[in-house]
């Protein structure tokens, strides 16, 4: 605990933490030493970890890397955070994000941008979004593994752009109770380690059932480190064609065989497969993400949480309200509110909102189709690129950020667990990710399948 505090503070560039508790920290270190003296230790007791500001931590700052949540400290701790600390781990202290987990280079944050630690040519990279500053934690070894959370992708693009495994469970596997919620039917939180077997053991950590989580599913808790075998002899990988994309970079491709090649090699069948609906996953996610966002962000009134504008006099609530939420919420943030409001207004509805419902369904069917055939897991990109630098897309049309997404939004639709592995690097030298998708509630057979590919 003490060398990485120390690192933290050496690389306050990195922009990585945004809000340190060595205090606390050291004295869950005390207690995790006294626990490992009395022999009550779990794998998980004295790791420090770094916790992505998406979730609640009582009475630490927990702003979601948003000006509206400014000054909130919750009464309250996290499922995930509580289950973790249970553990006997510790927290170093509050991570970097994407402003409510919207966006895909950390750039929409209150805090300013995290930086990727690897490089080229000194040009600085983001850590990829919107889990960026835990990604640039953990690959910049400041902490030994961190918190994330995924919607759209969050976990395994930032994973895939620095080097690091991460892991979005299987919708329901995790807790979402006390995490900042952004779109609620996709929302997972999960781990981002330095290897598959640290993933095992930290998401067996953070799982379990919940109460206080209607969508929290009451399935038996696995042992996920015991499944790692390394033995896949047998297993069927589905290769989905639409997965392809035109103009993709030769590297990314050439990895991706790789990866099949390294898969086969370790005695698994390779086949292939086709997901139909794969082109609307992107269009119905940046449907129903707004939309399920607008609602939840309708409760930053002004009044309950954080930031409060100030009045001109003769300005009454409609005023504060107006004010608040301008001041408070940035731009990507305001955007995602006002497409989400205009598909689920009376008149749009149909033709938006429902429409994406529907395609929902047409994603998961395909999936189903694919897993009814005997395919265990799926292979994929993780991303469409390797980092890219920091600015170079947050001043383009916003829907170019929209399409780093296009390999990792189908999972979240789909409510299926996912992964991204390391896999090698470009011809810059910059990391590149696989992704494995699972069939729900297979986690265990997807971290050995990636145990075999790491
Ligand atoms: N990049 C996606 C978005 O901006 C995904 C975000 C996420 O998974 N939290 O919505």
């Amino acid at each position: 605990t003490e060398a990485c505090l120390a690192e933290i503070e050496a690389a306050d560039a990195l922009g990585a933490f945004v809000h340190k508790t060595p205090e606390i920290a050291l004295d869950q270190a005390k207690a995790a030493d006294a626990r490992i003296k009395a022999g009550e230790a779990t794998a998980m007791t004295g790791i420090p970890l770094g916790i992505k500001d998406l979730f609640c931590t009582m009475g630490v700052a927990s702003q979601a890397a948003s000006g509206i949540l400014d000054g909130f400290k919750p009464e309250y701790e996290s499922t995930v955070t509580q289950n973790l600390f249970g553990a006997g781990a510790v927290m170093l202290g509050k991570l970097n994000m994407d402003e409510f987990a919207m966006g895909s280079s950390n750039e929409t944050s209150v805090y300013g941008n995290a930086v990727n630690p690897w490089k080229v040519d000194e040009r600085a990279l983001t850590p990829g979004g919107s889990s960026g500053g835990s990604a640039s934690a953990v690959a910049a070894d400041l902490c030994l593994a961190a918190t994330g959370t995924d919607t759209g992708g969050s976990i395994r693009q930032p994973a895939a752009f620095t080097g690091i495994t991460g892991l979005k469970p299987t919708y329901g596997r995790v807790s979402r109770w006390g995490i900042i919620a952004f779109a609620s039917s996709l929302d997972q939180a999960g781990p981002m380690t330095k290897s598959v077997r640290d993933s095992a053991i930290m998401l067996g950590a953070m799982a379990g059932h919940d109460p206080k989580d209607s969508t929290s599913a009451n399935i038996p808790e696995l042992d996920f480190e015991a499944a790692l075998t390394g033995d896949i002899r047998g297993k069927v990988i589905g290769i989905p064609r639409e997965y392809r994309l035109d103009g993709m970079p030769a590297e990314i491709e050439k990895l991706w065989d790789e990866g099949k090649a390294m898969l086969a090699d370790a005695g698994a069948k390779l086949i292939d497969i086709t997901l139909p609906h794969t082109k609307y996953a992107l269009p119905a996610y940046y449907v129903i993400a707004p939309a399920e966002a607008s609602s939840n962000l309708a409760r930053y009134d002004g009044v309950r949480y954080g930031h409060r504008a100030r009045l001109g006099s003769g300005e009454g609530i409609t005023e504060m309200y107006e004010k608040t939420r301008a001041e408070g919420f940035g731009a990507e943030v305001q955007r995602r509110v006002m497409v989400g409001t205009y598909v689920l207004s009376a008149g749009f509805y149909d033709a938006y909102y429902n429409r994406a419902r529907k395609v929902r369904a047409l994603i998961k069917r395909d999936f189903d189709e694919a897993f009814d055939q005997g395919v265990d897991a799926i292979l994929t990109p993780a991303t469409p690129s390797a980092a890219f630098g920091l600015g170079e897309m947050a001043e383009a049309d916003p829907v170019q950020m929209y399409l780093n997404d296009v390999f990792t939004v189908t999972v979240n639709l789909a409510g299926l667990p996912g992964m991204s592995v390391p896999a090698g690097l470009d011809a810059k030298g910059l990391p590149l990710g696989l992704q494995l998708i699972g069939k729900p509630w297979e986690e265990a057979d997807l971290l050995n399948t990636a145990y075999a590919l790491e």
